[in-house]
């Protein structure tokens, strides 16, 4: 069965338009998310453009707060204290990537965490391995809402997460071994230095890939009845498609979806849940995680 991340990311932005909807109604004010954004990167700009547009779907108001990227990083920092200790503002992303004169470290650990609705402070991140009320970051988020509304269950299970970045593959780990409904999984964590990768992945019931590299999951590495969620995006040359390119995740599609029980296809599985997932975190930060 294909996994419909589209579908389901459709779901729960008229989820979050009811639930905005209802708080205007109650008298309140909308929740208000703020986007950082330094310098004029034109992915960053489209990324930015996109998570605009999605708040303005759900009535989420987002205010776009622009730098040129001569900014230094004593300045930003600032920026984020204010932005830290402004009330109309329920949460803030920093558009990553920042100039190399800019730590992205020292700018993201400067975020309130209860305002850190990309999930990526040292506390939120702490906050999740701890099981405490955490905001997690989007993708990870969006893949266990995936599992979940597809009734796939982890307890118990064993997972194996490849790929071991801040923003996807260490906290996908961390929450999945969670105590919790969509959790209670064994989870193994597998990176670039892992041997016997193929023997290990082969004892998975729910692998989770997160490398970019198109291709690397392949037939002989799944067995029968697995669930396969596919998380790399990598554009390769295409002669033959409009744009010269097409979007591939890491997994040989065409081979391993016959022996799943469940599989997310690239596009159209995990990337549309991603920027649900961040409305999601801003409506929990405007209703105060603690
Ligand atoms: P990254 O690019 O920071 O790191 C890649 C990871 O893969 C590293 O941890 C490395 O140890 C591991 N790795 C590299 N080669 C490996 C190998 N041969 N075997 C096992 N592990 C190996 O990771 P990232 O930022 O999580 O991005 C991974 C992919 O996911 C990229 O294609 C990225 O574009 C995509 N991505 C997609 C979404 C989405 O919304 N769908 C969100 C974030 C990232």
């Amino acid at each position: 069965m294909i996994i419909d991340g589209k579908e389901i990311a459709k779901q729960i932005r008229q989820e979050l338009r009811d639930k905005v909807s209802a708080l205007l109604s109650e008298g309140k004010r909308a929740p208000r998310l703020g986007i950082v954004i330094v310098g004029h990167n034109p992915a960053s700009e489209t990324y930015v453009a996109n998570k605009m547009k999605a708040c303005a779907e759900v009535g989420i108001e987002a205010v776009r707060i622009a730098y040129e990227d001569t900014i230094s990083e004593a300045q930003l920092l600032q920026e984020v204290e204010n932005l830290n200790a402004d009330n109309s503002i329920d949460g803030f992303i920093v558009q990553l990537p920042l100039p190399a004169h800019i730590s992205e470290q020292h700018i993201t650990s400067a975020i309130d965490y209860r305002k850190d609705v990309d999930g990526l402070t040292p506390e939120n991140v702490g906050r999740t391995a701890q099981g405490l009320p955490s905001i997690v970051s989007a993708t990870p988020r969006g893949i266990r809402e995936l599992l979940a509304r597809y009734n796939i269950p982890t307890d118990g299970k064993h997972i194996v997460v490849i790929g071991r970045s801040n923003i996807v593959g260490k906290p996908m780990a961390s929450l999945l071994m969670q105590k919790h409904e969509h959790g209670n999984a064994t989870v193994t964590l597998c990176h670039s230095h892992t041997v016997h990768l193929k023997e290990i992945c082969l004892s998975a019931d729910i692998i989770i890939v997160a490398v970019g590299h198109p291709g690397l999951l392949t037939e002989d590495m799944v067995s029968q009845g697995v669930t396969v969620i596919d998380v790399g995006i990598t554009r390769v040359e295409d002669p033959t498609s409009p744009k010269g390119y097409r979007i591939c995740g890491d997994v040989d599609f065409e081979n391993v979806a016959p022996k799943c029980a469940y599989i997310t296809p690239v596009p159209g599985g995990v990337g549309p849940m991603t920027i649900v997932s961040l409305l999601q975190n801003t409506l929990a930060a405007y209703e105060h995680i603690r």
